[in-house]
């Protein structure tokens, strides 16, 4: 049996240090808004490449940090237009509509799985104010061409970070430094997890940095002070703490992945199976690592009699989702192309190259 991702193993991989820096903090006594989540913090900043990070309950809140800080701030109102690609998970479009703003849905490329910049200057209006761009599936979504729209029309760009820790975009700087403010999930199943939720929001501006920090704490920079109606969205000492180790090995669990993912892009080879584009390894951290077929559900029951775990990412896009009724008549064919024949296959930082070649010649055997 080879499971989709087994976070057992994943927590073993380092599972004594985590133990003991766990261990650490439950003796220490103090367990919010202390010295792991500044150091988690500064480590995380200068991972990334950016002047600060502030860490929060979770990768949706971060987001929804962002927009709302640039409503405090004067820069976004209510009302206002943020581009977003429709073939997102959803959180990033809920960060947009919870604050009262409105997506504007972009398809994407079916090679890349990444927003269509060919597509996005139309989708501008004089209510635009800011790009949101995903790096879905652990793939780099940036390009020159975004950061030129972005410069030509005064919008903000913002990264929805979540599946791409580690992931750079073509000049070398990292995924989550390149736009105006980015938002990362720890959620336990990305390439860096916590044990339990956790986020951040990682920036350069210091004024977008100081208000996010208070809306995570209740709206409050001063003990009993409030300046902003925040909400208590703060990340916890044990899981900044958890956070701390596994930063460390990130980037051999990245190489883990991209290992895989090499041969994966090597073997798979079948009449019924096709995989997205093959980026440069340092564009991919592969969070997930997607294959489509028109056969999909068949594959996916194939794989599972097969011993085989996958996922589906994602079978429903946004624009079909129940609470969002009033995009349910748009036609965004390949965002529902993408929904009808993506299935992820199992990868992950302790997989093994044997597991990768079962998975392969098992989907090679595939018949339809
Ligand atoms: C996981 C994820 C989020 C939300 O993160 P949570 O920590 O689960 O709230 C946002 N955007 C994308 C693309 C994600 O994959």
């Amino acid at each position: 049996m080879i499971p989709f991702l087994s976070l057992k193993d994943v927590t073993a991989l380092h599972g004594e240090e985590i133990q003991e820096a766990v261990a650490k903090v439950v003796a220490g006594g103090w367990y919010l808004q202390g010295e792991q989540n500044a150091l988690f913090e500064k480590h995380y900043a200068d991972y990334i490449g950016t002047e600060f990070c502030v860490g929060c309950a979770n990768g949706l809140d971060a987001l929804i940090w962002i927009f709302r800080a640039y409503i405090e701030l004067g820069v976004m109102k209510r009302g206002d237009e943020v581009i977003v690609p429709a073939n997102t998970y959803i959180a990033t479009i809920l960060a947009i509509t919870e604050n009262g703003l409105k997506p504007v849905l972009v398809e994407p490329r079916l090679d890349t799985l990444e927003i269509d910049d060919a597509k996005i200057e139309e989708a501008i209006t004089d209510r635009t104010r800011a790009i949101a761009i995903v790096h879905l599936y652990g793939r780099n979504a940036y390009t020159e061409k975004i950061g030129e729209l972005c410069r030509k029309y005064g919008l903000k760009l913002i990264e929805d970070n979540a599946q791409a820790h580690g992931c750079r975009v073509p000049d070398g700087r990292k995924t989550g430094s390149i736009g105006d403010a980015a938002g990362h999930s720890f959620y336990p199943g990305k390439n860096l997890g916590a044990l339990g939720d956790g986020g951040a929001v990682t920036t350069n501006d210091p004024a977008l940095a100081e208000a996010v920090r208070a809306l995570a704490n209740y709206g409050s920079q001063k003990k009993y002070v409030f300046k902003y109606t925040g909400r208590n969205s703060r990340l916890d000492e044990i899981q900044a703490a958890v956070l701390d180790v596994k930063l460390k090995y990130l980037e051999a669990d990245n190489a883990n992945r991209r290992a895989i993912a090499a041969y994966y892009y090597d073997n798979i080879q079948s009449p019924l199976v096709y995989l997205p584009e093959r980026l440069p390894d340092a564009q991919n951290v592969y969070h997930l690592f997607p294959v489509f077929s028109p056969k999909r559900d068949a594959l996916q029951a194939w794989l599972k009699n097969n011993g085989v775990g996958t996922l589906i990412h994602y079978p429903i896009p946004p624009h079909k989702q129940e609470c969002y009724k009033e995009y349910a008549h748009y036609s965004l064919p390949i965002t529902e192309k993408i929904a009808a024949e993506e299935l992820s296959i199992p990868i992950g930082p302790c997989i093994k190259e044997e597991e990768a070649a079962e998975v392969v010649s098992i989907i090679n055997g595939f018949r339809g």
